[in-house]
């Protein structure tokens, strides 16, 4: 069974009394707006959207939340923004920090507003919030007292779970400061139960300074917050959270996801989420994180595949796995290929078509309602050959490909292909996928007896006008040639590109050759045969 089909039925198998109450199930996951959105996240993202897909088919009624997080405080500097005009607003809540782009309401929402653009074309059930809305409404005011009232039991789970100690005057809530507005530097040391004292540390974190004020206040709708692993555990109850998966650095062992979980059970009396751990994406592209200093963007990498390519690489390994992603190497082509493969199980192309590899392509689908064209593709490496040939239009190719003409759907296809065939190459693409037809075979191809044999056999051969000017007729005589010779296959093959493209490998041999007229082919073997 697929994977993503194991953990749905795992989850209704847990929450079946909700189920059957038709209570919807909620699944939650978020992002803190603290800067452009990592590629990382975008897996989280569309694993919590596919079980949200996989239940809705499932007629299992759910709910995915997504926060948009604007109320951290800021706690770091992106490389992108004006490192001297933003140091001040280091602690504050985000929502607070101007906008660094023009456009946007405020500085977290820059990043809010990118990641809905990029995820939109994955079309993932998803139902955004803010954080920061919530709090002020007063939904957070119950589990703020809880917190307040059980400090010494959150000391406790803290120092048990990860040995972090904290004083005794130390309350789980960070106020905002009356004085400066900073959220990251203040400590709360009192609750009364109506209010909260608090102060303003110079040195609580390294990264921003406090103002030394000290005060009491109300700590309800808004004016203060949790921190950040009381608040996790908060949010569940708060949203009443069902499931919610999270990334490898939270679910280890003595890690934030675990005291979250004993927060949770033990202050809160809420259960802990069906956790599905997910594991890193490795990002190994040089270029682009020279260029920038930031590695990769959920943007950029979105923009380098077509949704459903995206959505393939996110889902197509299991959470556990990590998944590499190397844009120079041979991620992309691979991943077309993949798609293609998936696509036959998928269409029953096979004699035994397998049922996940079908699944996984089924998933991989924007849509899980809507029925799946079957449509003929080219393959990518094909594509990146024909593109580079200004002797070639690919519509034309691809008819004789195919065997027919294009329906319109295919056309739409290999247009929405080769636009991404088409920036590979221009980015990304190393040497050995650049293709170039050279003026002159190479003066110094140096061919031995029996080579040269061949070849004239082979001029021979497609010299005789009966021969269909076709990749598949052509395939064949060359084999003829080879067995007729009994050269051995590299040595005719290596020659028959070398003499076009100056490289010792390319395309299929019978199609690459009949994308040049006969003359051509026959005056060049003749040229080499010599
Ligand atoms: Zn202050």
């Amino acid at each position: 069974m697929f994977w993503a089909d194991e953990i749905a039925e795992e989850i209704s198998k847990r929450f079946a009394d909700k189920i059957a109450k038709k209570d919807p199930l909620i699944i939650r996951d978020e992002k803190t707006l603290s800067g452009r959105v990592h590629v990382g996240s975008l897996r989280g993202i569309v694993i919590h959207g596919l079980i949200s897909q996989i239940l809705d088919e499932k007629g299992i009624a759910n709910k995915f939340l997504f926060e948009l997080n604007d109320f951290d405080p800021m706690d770091g500097l992106p490389v992108y923004v004006d490192q001297s005009e933003y140091k001040k607003h280091m602690g504050k809540p985000l929502f607070t920090v101007p906008p660094h782009e023009k456009g946007a309401e405020n500085f977290p929402m820059v990043f809010g507003n990118e990641l809905k653009e990029t995820v939109k074309p994955l079309g993932l059930p998803i139902n955004y919030y803010f954080l920061r809305p919530e709090y002020l409404s007063g939904k957070f005011n119950g589990v703020i007292t809880e917190a307040l009232n059980n400090a010494e039991k959150i000391r406790k789970i803290y120092l048990e779970v990860s040995g972090g100690a904290k004083p005794s005057d130390w309350y789980p809530l960070n106020v905002i400061c009356e004085k400066c507005g900073k959220v990251g530097t203040t400590q709360t040391t009192g609750w009364d139960g109506t209010h909260v004292t608090y102060s303003c540390k110079l040195h609580l974190v390294e990264w921003a300074e406090g103002c030394g004020y000290e005060g009491k206040v109300s700590p309800f709708s808004g004016k203060a917050k949790l921190p950040w692993k009381a608040e996790w555990a908060a949010k569940w109850k708060v949203f009443g959270v069902d499931v919610e998966g999270c990334g490898k650095d939270h679910s280890a062992s003595g890690g934030s996801r675990e005291i979250a979980a004993r927060i949770s059970e033990e202050v809160f009396k809420y259960p802990e989420p069906f956790n599905i751990p997910y594991e890193f994406f490795n990002f190994k592209g040089k270029k682009m994180s020279a260029s920038k200093g930031l590695g990769a963007s959920a943007k950029e990498v979105a923009d380098m595949l077509p949704p459903k390519l995206l959505k393939l690489l996110m889902i197509r390994k299991k959470p556990n796995a990590p998944i590499d992603f190397d844009p120079e190497g041979n991620t992309i082509p691979n991943l077309f290929d993949e798609y293609d493969r998936l696509s036959d199980h998928y269409f029953k192309r096979h004699k035994e078509p397998f049922a996940d590899f079908a699944r996984a392509f089924k998933l991989s689908q924007i849509s899980l309602q809507s029925e799946i064209p079957d449509i003929w593709q080219m393959r990518f490496s094909t594509m990146i050959f024909i593109i580079q040939m200004p002797h070639l239009k690919l519509e034309n190719e691809a008819a004789k490909l195919k065997g027919s003409a294009l329906t319109k759907a295919e056309k739409l296809d290999l247009a929405e292909r080769a636009h991404y065939v088409k920036q590979w190459l221009e980015s990304y693409a190393t040497d050995e996928y650049k293709y170039k037809i050279i003026d002159e075979p190479l003066a110094d191809l140096e061919l031995d007896e029996e080579q040269k044999e061949a070849l004239n056999k082979l001029k021979e051969a497609i010299s005789d006008n009966k021969l269909k000017w076709e990749g598949a007729p052509i395939h064949e005589r060359i084999h003829r040639v080879k067995e007729e010779t009994g050269i051995e296959p590299k040595k005719i093959f290596e020659p028959l590109y070398q003499i076009f493209l100056g490289r010792k490998n390319g395309p299929q041999i019978g199609w690459f050759l009949s994308t040049f007229d006969r003359k051509t082919v026959i005056d060049r073997l003749e040229k080499s045969g010599k």
